[in-house]
């Protein structure tokens, strides 16, 4: 799997266990879609392509910034939460 592949399957699950504890929202709720399909799109555009690295630790993060905000605090809350769901090698690279 390409790593971008990879790195949109986090963001939606990220972003789904943000909004279903945070918004008590089943799916995701009009914000949390809003900010998903914008990572998703900058994901799309992202200048490094294949050989980039977690959005996290870019040097040159492509987010605007009230994104960039929403993003953080999405990662902040669900990073921890995701070694429920997801391999620890994942975790690592995500976290480290
Ligand atoms: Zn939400």
């Amino acid at each position: 799997m390409r790593k971008i592949d990879k790195e949109k399957r986090i963001l939606i699950v990220m972003i789904k266990i943000y909004c279903r504890k945070k918004h008590r929202s089943q799916d995701l709720c009009e914000e949390c879609r809003a900010l998903l399909n914008y990572a998703l799109n900058r994901l799309d555009h992202c200048r490094y392509g294949a050989n980039k690295g977690f959005c996290n630790h870019c040097p040159s993060p492509c987010y605007n910034q009230a994104n960039q905000a929403k993003i953080r605090k999405v990662m902040g809350f669900s990073g921890p939460r995701l070694i429920f769901y997801h391999p620890v090698m994942v975790i690592r690279h995500l976290l480290s």
